[in-house]
């Protein structure tokens, strides 16, 4: 995979994303919502800058996000919201696992 000089700009607030960890593109890859051929194309976001979805990770490295209005998850249905917890809180730590041990992304979703 190619990576330009100046890395991948967020597209909400335009800094770079640094690191795969604050990555909202790779997390949702390692959920199987991105397709690796669009991987390298595909817009990239930090998580922080993404709350409506990043609001359900639940993790102490994680500092946990609000969001106001009608996608706070404090407003939808436990068990919906429990689920989405589950699912996103297990892609995250499995995209440190990923940092931490610099797996290959044509791994990264074992
Ligand atoms: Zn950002």
């Amino acid at each position: 995979m190619a990576k330009c000089d100046e890395g991948y700009l967020c597209e909400v607030c335009g800094h770079e994303v640094d690191e795969i960890v604050e990555s909202d593109l790779y997390l949702r890859f390692i959920l199987g919502l991105v397709d690796p051929e669009i991987l390298h194309i595909a817009s990239e976001r930090h998580l922080k800058c993404n709350p409506t979805f990043a609001q359900y990770i639940v993790h102490p490295k994680f500092p946990s996000l609000q969001v106001e209005g009608d996608f706070d998850k404090r407003q939808l249905d436990p068990e919906f919201v429990a689920t989405r917890e589950q699912e996103i809180t297990a892609g995250y730590r499995r995209l440190l696992e990923v940092a931490e041990k610099q797996i290959p992304i044509t791994e990264m979703r074992e």
